[in-house]
């Protein structure tokens, strides 16, 4: 398990911008440190826990990016067309065979190893065969041409990727063209998930009229999903303040953290806060965030908590933008670029200076061609339709005030973000 100190999150000031936040978090959270081998097969959104050396070049030989026929670039037609007899024929994993002689062309395959002699590649479309079966090449092709020269797209023994980087389809497809099989990496961190309220009933269950379906804790453990995490559900705590202490401690034995959604603003039925103090310590950070603000951190024998506000869309933006990177800390994976992208907000909007907004916005084409961000027309932190119902997050950072129709900002797909 994960095993920090008591007190790494501690921090004197009443409220934290994101970036300080973040910045804290990562910084003081350590990677776990045990590692596996996987297979490349699941290797998918594992975490590298070494670098990784490209063993063999890509290409590992010279071969013919075309169909076609093979010669050498030295003495090529400049002007008018020449007669070339056919030398052999090689297709994609032959072995190339002798020598091809000044003068003579090869009959190659898209992938075959070009052979000795030979360095350009003319592409059958552009090439007649005459009666006597001889190549007619046209003019002006320039030596090299539709080859692929051993190493072109990678030297052996090169960094190709890096510890703490999160493998992707292409990283995987890049370690199977290296001969790689295995990939060493980081095990992954497993994440305890909690609601908290009594007014909180699992789907499936009798709500009696006065009652929620959870969802915050379905959407949670959606999105440790997407990020690694082996996660367990422990289900809605109730709001006793002895009974969560209780869960808490033993959900700290056997994770990394604990997240939890609810219970943690300032009304008298918040006890997680509470609870956290009782079995370890406790950092309650008012984050300058909008949706969000409330975000307890803290300890427990040694694994991590994060608490997020229960509100579904607060719950959503703080564990985006300060849980997730926590959790990659945690599980020593570098923390991916945003990528926002700049587009033309379709509305006008005010915001108090010295907090980060999102507002829930979609993208729409604008008639001269490029994107607009069309506000969500509701701004309540309870309204999952906000999240359902648009692509991404349109970010205003804490110098702002406001914007009008028509400003740059910048826009967050959700696919970037989660
Ligand atoms: P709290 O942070 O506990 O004061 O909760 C803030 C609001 O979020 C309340 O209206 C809760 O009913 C709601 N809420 C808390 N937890 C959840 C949950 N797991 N799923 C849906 N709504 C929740
Ligand atoms: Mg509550």
């Amino acid at each position: 398990m994960a095993q920090l100190s008591d007190d790494c999150f501690a921090f004197g000031g009443p409220l934290k911008s994101v970036d300080e936040t973040v910045a804290l978090l990562t910084s003081r959270l350590q990677a776990v440190e045990e590692t596996e081998t996987v297979s490349l097969g699941s290797a998918d959104g594992r975490v590298l826990a070494e670098d990784v050396m490209a063993p063999l070049a890509l290409p590992p030989f010279t071969n013919s990016a075309v169909d076609g026929y093979a010669v050498s670039g030295a003495n090529l037609p400049q002007t008018g067309e020449r007669a070339y007899p056919l030398a052999g024929r090689l297709e994609a994993g032959m072995a190339p065979g002798s020598p091809v002689p000044e003068g003579r062309v090869v009959r190659i395959f898209t992938g075959a190893a070009m052979p000795e002699g030979t360095d350009t590649v003319f592409m059958q479309e552009d090439v007649r065969l005459d009666e006597t079966g001889r190549a007619i090449l046209p003019p002006g092709l320039k030596q090299g041409a539709n080859v692929r020269p051993a190493g072109e797209d990678i030297i052996a023994g090169k960094t190709v990727l890096r510890a703490g980087h999160c493998m992707r389809p292409q990283d995987v497809a890049l370690a199977a063209a290296m001969g790689l099989s295995e990939l060493t990496v980081r095990r992954r961190i497993r994440v305890a998930v909690f609601s908290t309220g009594n007014e909180i009933v699992a789907p499936g269950r009798q709500r009696s009229p006065t009652q929620l379906f959870d969802s915050n804790r379905f959407m949670l453990i959606a999105m440790l999903g997407r990020l690694g995490c082996h996660v367990t559900d422990l289900g809605i705590l109730r709001d006793d303040p002895d009974a969560i202490a209780e869960s808490l401690l033993t959900a700290a034995a056997a994770h990394d953290m604990i997240l939890t959604s609810g219970g943690v603003s300032t009304g008298e039925a918040d006890y997680v806060k509470k609870s956290v103090e009782q079995v370890g310590s406790l950092v309650f950070w008012r984050v300058a965030i909008k949706p969000g603000r409330p975000v307890a951190m803290g300890v427990i024998r040694g694994a991590a908590f994060i608490g997020l506000p229960g509100n579904p869309v607060a719950s959503f933006v703080t564990f985006a933008h300060i849980a997730r990177p926590a959790i990659l800390a945690l599980a020593g994976a570098q923390l991916p670029p945003q990528l926002p992208i700049s587009v033309r907000a379709a509305f006008s909007y005010r915001k108090k200076k010295g907090r980060r907004e999102y507002v829930r916005a979609s993208l729409r084409r604008a008639e001269d061609g490029s994107f607009e961000a069309v506000k969500f027309p509701r701004e309540g932190a309870g309204l999952l339709s906000s999240l359902v119902e648009t692509d991404g997050l349109v970010e205003l950072d804490e110098e702002r005030t406001g914007i009008e129709a028509g400003q740059t900002v910048s826009f967050i797909a959700y696919s970037n973000l989660i």
